[in-house]
């Protein structure tokens, strides 16, 4: 899941970019309203955290913009405790959730996967095909009795597809929704990480479709 920050304190934003790294999310980040708004507007966030105060333009303001052109992106807005916010206006705007400055990381974290669960219309914390099952919580994945261990990156890769599946998934969403707008390496690389994932899961839960992408399904011997 890729993530953008826009928050101008950069030493919380390198922190929580930090963190939410280490969860296995890829992350952008902005310091000003401006290149936060240009930045989502480019699309293949699946979450936007938003400050409030921001210079160039403030958060009210980015999330306007962006649901007044029809970006249904979830967005978290964080916001002060000296009541420089009003939560309704926030939310009136189109805003999903708030958090009041200064929060725990280990509800910034739960929030942010609630965001995520929804907009994915599951209730469930597991995502779960078959005898797959995902924890994107504890990043854990068990294939009926077997527990493999993966890597954060292979976990997000994997979380991606099963999130959609039954759909084919080009190489290039994988790559949009798994790998931080820095990465500028060769859209192959997903190669490397499904390789990986067929290696540790079994062979048949991930179909190439050839020129097209990749499908997670259950396959004929998961049934
Ligand atoms: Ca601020």
């Amino acid at each position: 899941m890729r993530l953008l920050i826009v928050e101008d304190e950069r030493r919380l934003a390198q922190s929580l970019a930090k963190g939410l790294r280490a969860e296995g999310f890829a992350v952008d980040l902005a310091h000003d309203g401006i290149e936060g708004l240009h930045l989502a507007r480019e699309g293949g966030y699946d979450l936007v955290v938003l400050d409030l105060m921001l210079p160039g333009l403030n958060g009210y303001r980015v999330c306007a913009e962006l649901r007044a052109a029809g970006d249904e992106t979830p967005i978290l807005m964080l916001t002060a405790k000296d009541g420089e916010y009003d939560e309704a206006e926030g939310l009136d705007t189109g805003a999903d959730d708030y958090l009041t400055k200064p929060f725990s990381y280990v509800v910034l974290l739960a929030r942010i996967r609630a965001l995520l669960r929804r907009r994915a219309g599951r209730g469930d914390a597991l995502l779960r095909l078959g005898r797959l099952t995902l924890d994107p919580a504890r990043r854990r994945v068990t294939v009926g009795e077997s527990r493999p261990e993966l890597t954060a990156k292979e976990f997000a890769v994997l979380e991606y597809l099963a999130m959609r599946a039954g759909e084919v998934v080009s190489k290039g969403e994988i790559l949009e929704h798994v790998w931080d707008f820095a990465y500028q390496g060769d859209v192959n690389i997903v190669e490397v990480y499904v390789s990986a994932l067929r290696r540790k899961l079994g062979a048949d839960w991930i179909t190439t479709v050839r020129g097209a992408g990749y499908r997670l399904t259950e396959g004929d011997a998961h049934a």
